[in-house]
């Protein structure tokens, strides 16, 4: 049977005690049809994209058929959403088939997504329209293109069934493919049922799967809560580098292990300004790009919460171990986000007062209404011996702040040995040239969804697989939005 040669499943969540999770399968769909399919992904898992373009693997994909090995459930979690507390979530409209161990060693989650109703769907359908399924395909792969820890997507098919939003529109199912799909909600989920076995024992699985250096540690729940810390001060400076909005950082959308994950009204900053929000049910702008980092932490601070009653059995001294651990993430994201900027100024140390170059130029763009990426990628033109500032100039509306600040950064670089072109070269491998910029992501689903027509978003996803290369033909993905294309609003589409 096709099947059987398909995924080698190793199911160490399913293992976990029933109350963990709902065990059920997906609600079969009327037409599964493969849309998308990511080969190189699923050459990465040991699966074989040709079984997977099969009509079997479409009955697969769509959750019609439940492949051997697979113990299909329903994760159990909590939340806080937009700072409210939410005692359970959890899926309610994913089943996580299994876990597979990929080339490199790794346990990955497959799990699809918009795959029919769960316990925990509350008021929902358990299912998803098909623009937003391919919005997570696109981004979450352009995230991964770009090196940034994520989710990825393996797979998008369409149901042949209608969902009811504000209209009609056709269903999708995205296979989504994760490290884990445990969420700061997840710990949350134990803490608020006072539930301190079952706490224990999803905390002992996080750090078996996630954080295995810990175990080796005099407190391995503290030393699990340091390394969680370090991995979202990295993770969040990364966003902040490619100017991502995640959008609706709530803590059940926090990964344990790491990674960038439901990709929902997130958007790309094009103008570069720190309050941006696109998503339209954030209406105070919690989550703001700018305030990404401060969401971090406090979510951080839920978790730490969460992980009080394993890190002592003194409530005071896990409060202070708790405290101290939590305290390390402004200067670790600090660190992160200083790394991550010098770099894109093509300079190779970190030196007392760069932090104040960086902040000179991120001023100088949200006084000129300068492009994000194009104001990051040009500059590498610029520090060329012989650079012109036109083409950086050209994305401001007020230049002066930009030549002041271009003077202090030239001898910045006049400080270091690099050669020029050693320093564009690391400058475009971190400074991006195509982000999935929201007018142009809209313009491909609109094709998709209402005309039909997936060349758009074929020709969208090809260009992001290599965001750094410069590809001759495609300039018109570089380029911001004119006025009358800008998209000034993102939905989550559930
Ligand atoms: P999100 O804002 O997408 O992270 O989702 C928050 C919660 O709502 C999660 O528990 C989801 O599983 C659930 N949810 C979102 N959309 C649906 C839907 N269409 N049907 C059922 N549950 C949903
Ligand atoms: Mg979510």
């Amino acid at each position: 049977m096709a099947e059987a040669a398909l995924f080698a499943f190793e199911n160490t969540y399913a293992r976990l005690p029933d109350r963990f999770f709902a065990k059920l399968a997906p609600t079969p769909v009327e037409a599964p049809r493969l849309l998308l399919l990511n080969e190189g992904l699923a050459r990465d898992l040991n699966l074989d994209p040709l079984l997977l373009g099969t009509n079997e693997g479409a009955q697969i994909l769509s959750g019609n058929r439940i492949p051997d090995g697979a113990e299909p459930l329903a994760m159990a979690y909590a939340g806080h959403q937009f700072g409210g507390w939410v005692p359970q979530l959890g899926d309610g409209r994913a089943i996580l088939l299994g876990e597979v161990v990929d080339r490199h060693g790794m346990r990955r989650d497959i799990q699809l997504k918009g795959s029919g109703p769960t316990p925990f769907s509350r008021m929902g359908d358990g299912r998803a329209a098909l623009g937003p399924v391919l919005r997570e395909y696109i981004v979450s792969e352009a995230m991964a293109a770009m090196g940034i820890a994520t989710t990825r997507s393996l797979a998008v098919v369409t149901t042949g069934e209608a969902v009811f939003r504000e209209r009609v529109l056709p269903g999708g199912i995205l296979t989504r493919v994760a490290r884990s799909h445990i969420r700061v909600g997840t710990f949350q989920f134990f803490a608020a049922r006072r539930d301190a076995e079952g706490l224990k024992l999803l905390a002992d699985h996080v750090i078996d799967r996630h954080y295995p250096d810990a175990r080796d540690s005099d407190n391995p729940y503290r030393a699990l809560l340091d390394q969680i810390v370090a991995v979202q001060a990295e993770l969040i400076a990364s966003w902040m580098g490619i100017g991502f909005i995640h959008g609706v950082m709530n803590t059940d959308n926090m990964s344990i292990a790491g990674d960038t994950i439901d990709y929902g009204p997130c958007a790309f900053m094009d103008t570069y300004h720190p309050g941006t929000v696109y998503s339209s049910i954030d209406h105070g702008g919690r989550y703001a790009y700018g305030n990404q980092p401060g969401i971090a932490h406090w979510n951080l601070a839920c978790l730490a919460q969460c992980l009080l009653p394993l890190i002592d059995g003194s409530e005071d001294r896990a409060m202070d171990i708790a405290q101290e651990a939590i305290n390390a993430f402004p200067d670790r994201y600090r660190a992160a986000h200083t790394r991550n900027f010098v770099a894109k100024l093509g300079l190779e140390q970190v030196r007392d007062g760069d932090d104040d170059l960086v902040d000179g130029l991120l001023k100088a763009m949200e006084d000129g209404a300068a492009d994000f990426t194009l104001t990051f990628r040009r500059l590498s033109d610029l520090a060329r011996d012989g650079g012109e500032d036109g083409p950086v100039l050209d994305l401001f509306t007020d230049p002066a702040g930009f030549g002041a600040w271009a003077e202090r950064w030239r001898a910045r670089l006049d400080s270091e040995a690099r050669d020029d072109k050693a320093r564009q070269d690391a400058m475009r491998a971190i400074n991006p040239a195509y982000i999935p910029r929201n007018h142009q992501v809209e313009a491909a689903l609109d094709a998709a969804v209402e005309a039909g027509s997936l060349e758009p978003l074929h020709d969208l996803r090809a260009v992001l697989q290599t965001p750094f290369t410069t590809q001759p033909g495609q300039e018109r993905y570089e380029l911001p939005p004119k006025p009358e294309e800008e998209v000034k609003a993102t939905f989550c589409g559930t």
